[in-house]
C-alpha cells in the first residue's frame, strides 16, 4: 500500500492528523468525528512512508476489545506488527519480560480481584473495616493507587479533597496499608501494581528503560480523556525525554473520573508540550443530523467548557424517539417491540443495542427480549442470572424454599435471606459493590411484586428458575445489552437508551455537581453511539402501581416537556534510603545487608539466596523519582479551548 492510499479515506483535518507523523500531536474532537480512524491511518501512513518501523509503534487504548479493533484495522491498512494494547497488557508484557533478568526468579502472579486479600485483612484492622463491603474497599484502594496516593498519604489527601471514603479515612488507610503488605507477602500484583512496577523498573534500571525506549519510538493513545495519573506516569516513563506522542480524546466523554481519570491531561497537553500540533475534528461521520443535533443540545445544556459542536455528515434519518412508559416491564416490552419492528425494516439485530446505566438494569430487558424471542448478548457483564451474587442468592433462596413454612411472608423472608449476602438498607457508594447491591435489590423488588400477587417463597423460586432457564437459551448473534461505560467507542445503527429516570441517570449517589456532570457525559456517550435510530425511554414506576419516579433531569429541555422542578513501608533494606539505593552502586544486599562481591549479585542488589524483596525496593525508588513537585508539574493546568 502506498502512503497516498492510506490518506484517501480521510477528510482534510483527519489527513492533517495522519500527516503530522512526528509528535507531539493532540486531537481534541467530539464523538464520531473519526478520532480512532485518524490515529489508525496516522500509524499506517507513518509505517508506509518509512518514518517508523511498525514494531516500534505502541498504540495504547483502554479496553481489550478496542485494542483488538485497532490491530484489525491496522492489518487492513497493511501495517501488521504494530503493538496495540491496553496499558495493563503492555505493562504486563514488559514486566514479565524483564523480571527474570533484572529481579531474578518468577514474576509475581497477577490477581484479578483485590477482594480475597481484603477479606483476610479486614478481619484484623478494625470494626468498620470488618463490617464494610470488601468491594467498596477495593474500589477505594484502586482509586488511591491509580492516583499515586500511598497509604501514609491517604487519610490527609482524602480530607483535603473532601472525598467520602467508604469507612473512616484513618481506618481505610490501615486497610490499604495491610492490603499492600499482604499482597507483597503473597508475591502477587494487582492491576495498578503492574503499571507501578513497570514504571519503577524503568526508573531504577536504566538499561531496562533504554531497551524499552529503544524498541518503542512512536506512541499513540486513544481515549486520552480517561487516562489516570498512574497510566500517565507509565506513559511518561515510556517516553523519557522524547515527545513523539499523539493523543486523541474528547473531554466531553470523560466517564472514569471515579477511578482517578482526568481530562486535564488531554486539555493541558498543549501546555505540557509547547509547540504541540493541536487538531480539532468537527465533522461527525457516525450519526444522522437528528442524532448529532440532540448530542449538541446535551452539551449546550451542560454548558460544557469544551464546546466541540459536531457537524453531521450523514443523510437525514428519523428524529430521536422519546417514550414514557407507566412501568419498567412496559418499557422493556416496548423496547422489544421496537427492536422487532426495526428488524423487520432491515436493521440487523447485531446492529441494535440497549444501553443502561447499571448492569443490574439488564434483567428487565433480558426478560422482555427473551419473552419476545429476540436473541441478545450482554457486554461487559454477566447475564443477570449468571452473576455470582445472583447465583449465590438463588441457591440460598432455593434452600430456604425447601424448608419454608410457605404461611411465611414472601417479601420479609426474601429480604432476610438477601441481607445475609449483602443487601444492606442503604446502597454502597459505588463500583462493583453497588452493582452487586443493585442485583440483590432487583431480586428483593421482584419478591415484593410477586408477593403483591399472592406468591409464596417456593412460588418465587420457581419463577426465578423459570426466568433463569429462559435466559440461558444459546444465541449466536443478537441485540447488544450493555452498560453505558462499556459502550464507549462503539457504534450501532439503532440504540435504545433505557431507564432514563432521576436516580438511575444521574445515579442516585451522584451528589456533587461534578458527579452529576460526569453522569451527563455518560448520557452524551450513550446518545452518540447511535448511527441512525435513537430511542430514549423511561418508566414512571418500577412496577405496576409502585411509587412514581421522575424522568431524568437530563431530558429537561430535550423532550419539549417543561423541566420539573502510600504506607510508611518497612524498608527491607537495613535502613538505606531509597535515593541512596537508586544512585549508589549496590554493594550490600538490600534484604540482609551483607556486602555483595559477586557481580551477578551486585546487579540483582541482593544475595541470590535472599528472598525477593521486589517491590519494596522498586517502589521506594519510584517514589524518590516522583517527588511531590514533579507530581504537580506533571498535571497540567486546566485549559479551556
Ligand atoms: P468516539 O469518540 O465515539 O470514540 P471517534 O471519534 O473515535 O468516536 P470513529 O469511531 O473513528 O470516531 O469514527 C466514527 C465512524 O465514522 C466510524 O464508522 C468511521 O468509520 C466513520 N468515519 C470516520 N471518518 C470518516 C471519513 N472521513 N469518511 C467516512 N467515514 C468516516
Ligand atoms: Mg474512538
Amino acid at each position: 500500500m502506498e502512503p497516498a492510499d492510506v490518506l484517501a479515506g480521510l477528510d482534510p483535518e483527519q489527513r492533517e492528523v495522519a500527516e503530522a507523523v512526528r509528535g507531539p500531536v493532540c486531537v481534541l474532537a467530539g464523538a464520531g468525528t473519526g478520532k480512532t480512524r485518524a490515529i489508525t491511518h496516522r500509524i499506517a501512513y507513518a509505517v508506509h512512508s518509512g518514518v517508523v518501523d511498525a514494531r516500534g509503534v505502541l498504540a495504547v487504548t483502554f479496553t481489550t476489545r478496542a485494542a483488538g479493533e485497532l490491530r484489525q484495522r491496522l492489518r487492513a491498512l497493511g501495517a501488521p506488527g504494530v503493538q496495540a494494547r491496553t496499558f495493563h497488557a503492555a505493562a504486563l508484557r514488559q514486566l514479565t519480560y524483564f523480571w527474570p533478568r533484572v529481579i531474578g526468579g518468577e514474576p509475581p502472579a497477577v490477581i484479578e480481584s483485590k477482594v480475597p486479600l481484603l477479606r483476610t485483612v479486614c478481619r484484623s484492622v478494625g470494626r468498620e473495616a470488618a463490617q464494610a463491603e470488601p468491594r467498596d474497599l477495593a474500589s477505594e484502594i484502586e482509586w488511591a493507587k491509580a492516583g499515586q496516593i500511598y497509604p501514609e498519604e491517604y487519610a490527609e489527601t482524602v480530607k483535603k479533597t473532601g472525598r467520602t471514603p467508604p469507612i473512616p479515612a484513618e481506618e481505610m488507610a490501615r486497610v490499604y496499608d495491610a492490603y499492600e503488605a499482604l499482597r507483597r507477602e503473597r508475591h502477587v500484583v494487582d492491576f495498578e501494581t503492574i503499571l507501578e512496577l513497570t514504571a519503577a523498573l524503568m526508573a531504577e534500571h536504566g538499561e531496562v528503560a533504554a531497551e524499552i525506549r529503544g524498541q518503542y519510538r512512536y506512541f499513540v493513545v486513544d481515549e486520552y480523556q480517561d487516562v489516570n495519573p498512574l497510566q500517565k506516569l507509565l506513559l511518561d516513563a515510556w517516553l523519557g525525554e522524547r515527545d513523539d506522542v499523539c493523543v486523541v480524546g474528547d473531554p466531553n466523554q470523560t466517564i472514569y473520573s471515579f477511578t482517578g481519570a482526568t481530562s486535564r491531561y488531554l486539555t493541558g497537553f498543549p501546555v505540557e508540550h509547547p509547540g504541540a500540533t493541536v487538531i480539532r475534528l468537527v465533522r461527525d461521520y457516525r450519526s444522522t443530523p437528528q442524532v448529532v443535533s440532540l448530542a449538541n443540545r446535551v452539551l449546550e445544556v451542560a454548558r460544557a467548557p469544551h464546546r466541540l459542536s459536531l457537524v453531521a455528515q450523514r443523510p437525514d434519518g428519523p428524529e430521536p424517539a422519546f417514550t414514557e412508559y407507566a412501568d419498567e416491564p412496559a418499557e422493556a416490552a416496548g423496547i422489544a417491540r421496537a427492536v422487532r419492528a426495526l428488524a423487520e425494516t432491515g436493521v440487523p439485530l447485531r446492529e441494535t443495542a440497549v444501553l443502561f446505566r447499571i448492569n443490574a438494569q439488564s434483567q428487565v430487558y433480558e426478560q422482555a427480549l427473551a419473552e419476545a424471542g429476540i436473541p441478545y448478548l450482554v457486554r461487559g457483564a454477566d447475564r443477570f442470572f449468571e452473576r455470582p451474587e445472583v447465583r449465590k442468592a438463588v441457591v440460598l433462596l432455593r434452600g430456604a424454599a425447601r424448608s419454608a413454612g410457605a404461611g411465611d411472608d414472601l417479601a420479609p423472608a426474601v429480604h432476610h435471606i438477601l441481607s445475609g449476602v449483602g443487601l444492606t438498607p442503604e446502597p454502597p457508594a459505588g463500583g462493583r459493590a453497588r452493582e452487586e447491591w443493585e442485583s440483590l435489590k432487583a431480586l428483593a423488588e421482584l419478591a415484593e411484586d410477586l408477593a403483591a400477587q399472592g406468591a409464596d417463597l417456593p412460588g418465587f423460586v420457581a419463577e426465578l428458575e423459570r426466568r433463569a432457564a429462559e435466559q440461558h437459551a444459546p444465541e449466536v448473534e443478537g441485540v447488544t445489552l450493555a452498560s453505558l461505560h462499556s459502550a464507549k467507542g462503539l457504534e450501532w445503527d439503532a440504540v435504545f437508551l433505557a431507564g432514563l429516570t432521576d436516580g438511575t441517570l444521574p445515579i442516585v449517589h451522584a451528589r456533587t455537581p461534578e458527579q452529576v456532570e460526569e453522569e451527563r457525559r455518560l448520557f452524551y456517550v450513550g446518545i452518540t453511539r447511535a448511527r441512525v435510530h435513537l430511542g430514549l425511554s423511561w418508566a414512571l414506576a418500577r412496577s405496576p402501581g409502585a411509587r412514581s419516579r421522575r424522568p431524568s433531569r437530563f431530558l429537561d429541555g430535550l423532550t419539549g416537556r417543561a423541566p420539573a422542578a502510600q504506607r510508611s513501608r518497612t524498608a527491607g533494606t537495613a535502613g538505606a534510603s531509597p535515593r541512596q539505593r537508586t544512585v549508589a552502586a549496590p554493594v550490600s544486599c538490600r534484604v540482609c545487608g551483607k556486602t555483595l562481591t559477586a557481580a551477578a549479585e551486585q546487579k540483582l542488589g541482593r544475595c541470590a539466596a535472599c528472598p525477593v524483596d521486589y517491590d519494596t525496593g522498586l517502589l521506594e525508588s519510584l517514589r524518590a523519582w516522583r517527588t511531590a513537585a514533579a507530581k504537580e508539574a506533571k498535571v497540567p493546568p486546566y485549559v479551556v479551548f
